[in-house]
């Protein structure tokens, strides 16, 4: 390639595309005019940075890098990402035509691959907010934090409309519901602030185009079996949304739609996604994701054409680039990709380029360095995290109070902020363990209780006892990535948890449970447990928020973003699809705005227990009532959990003979209230008859014919009164 350069046109200086004066449609075709078919090619590709030398920038004429996972300068600070920048668009400028090139990253949720930048909740909680406002303020914060290190395109938001929690990527989606994602496409605006170019702007990618999230099974990067007209209802609108806002870039999917991947779609991508929807930027294909088209490793120069010609603008490569841009060329050459085709993409590339003023400001402005992980940002983090709390269940012991008792805090997610934040958070997995600074939900608590309650903590719940006046268990997920958080075969809760809640429930102090997650899990076992159930999802650096709400700074205003599941398998589970769930969209209680349901059922009364056989007793008891309706009642059994009913009798199966037992009864409502006192009865069972009799001889034994290595036998059965 490097030869080619030779008969590149002659510089350009003063050029019309180099007058920042004149139209942005005027200076593309100025400067397409004057391109080689190797400057043009260059623009289509974006190659990993650490591939990537600022002198390969000019050999290649590469349009635009990346860092795929996060992958950071060795000095991970905001000045060591603005020298990286700065470095390969030197080289970019040295060509010429003095093209800058595009710097993408995944900056999902805050600035996530520097070191020192807020990071915010994922979107499953900040669709919990459904506070369209607040996610286009956090993109304007993240946009200056990003620009801090030069870095001028996040590849964010993701607009998946999630339909299967056993997704991994569930928590990047802000919820099932597409008019969810759809309100939350302000966040392209605050990404990309009112107009390209103006201050800290950074291109927005709306991704991924088109339905990643409604794949069989949850398969990541799996198939979609829908009809059209599914489709388009469930994963287009929020597509259309992020158009309407201006986005700069879409991102396509690594999923097929029944059997056809979308990298080769030339109807979604061309026709539906540039025709219909008329979007005017740049389709930016995923990491590799050309490579899939066949089905075999690696791409081949068919791969480059199919893909090229469905409408994909910019190819993520992201490593083999010198390879893609000869089959590339070749694929221009020989005829199999049109030149319209070519200069079509190429002119989306640098109308962006235009609009973001990167011709006349190519270079990062560190004047924004005093924003990352500014106090002004880490209170908007704190803020959202508040938002994004969704009470499940309270039977009253929230809020806590600030003052009183000792508060004893449990669970291997209290502590840990790399699990609070989890993928996405400095690596493309993130990692458990103190990754980034900022506050861990235990630090949160004991700031918000200082001078107050004393704290303690063990993770393992070892520090819960008659001595605590109530626990706080923080349990959940740890952090994950993509298909690497698929769970074909369920959502359950990890035994480490419900080893420290069953150590919490044993020691009888009352219980709030803390859910760190980035989708729902099976808590239907362990919801009885305790006395409040809190979604916090993944709140990234400021664990105070939590801590906000449990302690009442704040009430909570969360709403479920996703349907919860009644248990691990039930899935998929979405609203109106004619399952019941545990609790549905849009559940989430509240404790002084009027919302919610907050009451406690009345304890149910006159509890019987007769029938009592060898090993079954009958209970019966009062039905209790409640303001809102009692959806059903707990047996327990010893304190444990035997049953559930709707009805009003419940008849327990699987007891010992001539045993004392004691059972209690409580009710439910539909927000998860639970009576706060029980009916109780104790009962002893029958005992089993004493046989003395012993049974009859058996009869009539014979011997068949022996073989060399068997003789069969036979006789007549034995009687006996009990039985044999
Ligand atoms: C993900 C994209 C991401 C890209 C670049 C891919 O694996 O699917 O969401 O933007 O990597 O890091």
């Amino acid at each position: 390639l490097g030869v080619a350069l030779a008969g590149s046109p002659a510089q350009a200086s003063g050029a019309p595309y180099q007058d920042a004066t004149l139209p942005t449609a005027t200076r593309v075709a100025d400067l397409l005019g004057r391109m080689t078919l190797d400057e043009k090619i260059g623009q289509m590709t974006q190659a990993e940075r650490a591939v990537v030398s600022p002198s390969d920038m000019t050999t290649y004429r590469l349009g635009s890098v990346l860092s795929g996972g996060g992958s950071a300068p060795s000095s991970n600070t905001t000045a060591g990402w603005a020298d990286l920048y700065d470095g390969l668009q030197r080289g970019a400028m040295a060509t010429p035509l003095q093209i800058p090139m595009l710097y993408g990253i995944d900056a999902v949720h805050g600035n996530n691959n520097a070191l020192g930048a807020t990071i915010y909740p994922h979107n499953i909680g900040l669709g919990a907010t459904r506070d369209s406002a607040l996610v286009q303020d956090i993109g304007r914060a993240v946009a200056e934090e990003v620009s801090a290190t030069g870095v001028d395109w996040t590849f964010a938001p993701c607009l998946c409309v999630a339909r299967d929690d056993r997704w991994g990527r569930t928590y990047e989606s802000f919820g099932e519901d597409p008019a969810i994602p759809s309100s939350m496409a302000t966040m392209v605006t605050g990404f990309q602030g009112e107009r390209l170019g103006g201050p800290a702007s950074v291109l927005a990618t709306a991704k991924h185009y088109l339905g990643d999230g409604g794949t069989a099974l949850g398969d990541d990067q799996g198939d979609v079996r829908a009809t059209e007209a599914e489709l388009r209802a469930i994963h287009l609108p929020p597509f259309r949304a992020a158009i309407d806002k201006g986005v700069g870039s879409v991102m396509v999917s690594y999923s097929s739609w029944n059997g056809v991947k979308m990298h080769g779609n030339r109807y979604l991508l061309t026709d539906v996604l540039k025709g219909e929807l008329g979007f005017d930027g740049i389709v930016v294909s995923d990491w590799a994701a050309i490579d899939q088209l066949d089905g075999a490793r690696g791409f081949t120069a068919q791969e480059v054409v199919t893909s090229v010609n469905a409408g994909i603008d910019m190819v993520m490569v992201p490593n083999e680039y010198r390879t893609f841009l000869t089959y590339l060329r070749q694929g221009v050459q020989n005829g199999a990709i049109p030149t319209a085709r070519v200069d079509d993409a190429v002119s989306r590339i640098l109308t962006q380029k235009f609009d973001l003023g990167l011709f006349e400001r190519p270079y990062a402005d560190r004047s924004y360095a005093s924003t990352v992980g500014s106090a002004a940002h880490r209170t908007l983090a704190r803020t959202a995290v508040q938002k994004s709390q969704v009470i499940l269940k309270n039977t009253g012991v929230l809020p806590l109070a600030t003052t009183g008792g000792k508060v004893c805090v449990a669970g291997r997610n209290a502590n840990d902020i790399g699990n609070q934040s989890g993928g996405w958070t400095l690596s493309w997995q993130g990692a458990s363990g103190a990754t980034v600074p900022g506050t861990t939900i235990l630090q949160g608590i004991q700031q918000v209780l200082a001078g107050g309650r004393t704290t303690t903590f063990a993770a393992d719940a070892s520090n819960v006892d008659a001595s605590c006046s109530v626990a706080v268990a923080v349990i959940g997920e740890t952090p994950y990535a993509e298909g690497q958080g698929d769970r074909p075969s369920g959502l359950s809760l990890d035994a480490t948890d419900t080893a420290a809640l069953q150590r919490i429930r044993t020691s009888g102090v009352p219980t709030v449970a803390v859910l760190v997650s980035g989708r729902p899990l099976d808590i239907s076992g362990v919801l009885p447990w305790v006395s409040a159930f809190d979604a916090a999802w993944l709140p990234g650096s400021e664990g105070a928020g939590v801590a906000d709400v449990l302690f009442g700074t704040v009430a909570p205003t969360g709403k479920l973003p996703v349907t919860w599941p009644a248990s691990a398998t039930q899935q998929p589970v979405n609203a109106g699809d004619g399952q019941t769930p545990l609790f549905p969209l849009g559940a989430g209680l509240t404790w002084s705005t009027g919302g919610g349901d907050v009451t406690a059922p009345s304890a149910p009364t006159g509890l019987t227990v007769s029938g009592t056989t060898t090993t079954t007793a009958s209970l019966a008891w009062t039905a209790s009532t409640d303001a809102v309706g009692v959806t059903g009642y707990d047996v327990l059994r010893g304190g444990t959990l035997v049953g559930t009913t709707a009805g009003t009798t419940f008849t327990d199966t699987g007891l010992a003979p001539g045993t004392a037992y004691s059972y209690a009864v409580r009710a439910r409502d539909a927000a998860g209230n639970v009576s706060s006192t029980s009916a109780t009865a104790t009962a002893t069972t029958a005992s089993a008859p004493v046989d003395t009799t012993a049974p009859t001889v058996p009869a009539g034994l014979t011997a068949g014919t022996t073989t060399t290595t068997s003789v069969p036998l036979s006789w007549a059965a034995a009687t006996d009164d009990v039985g044999v």
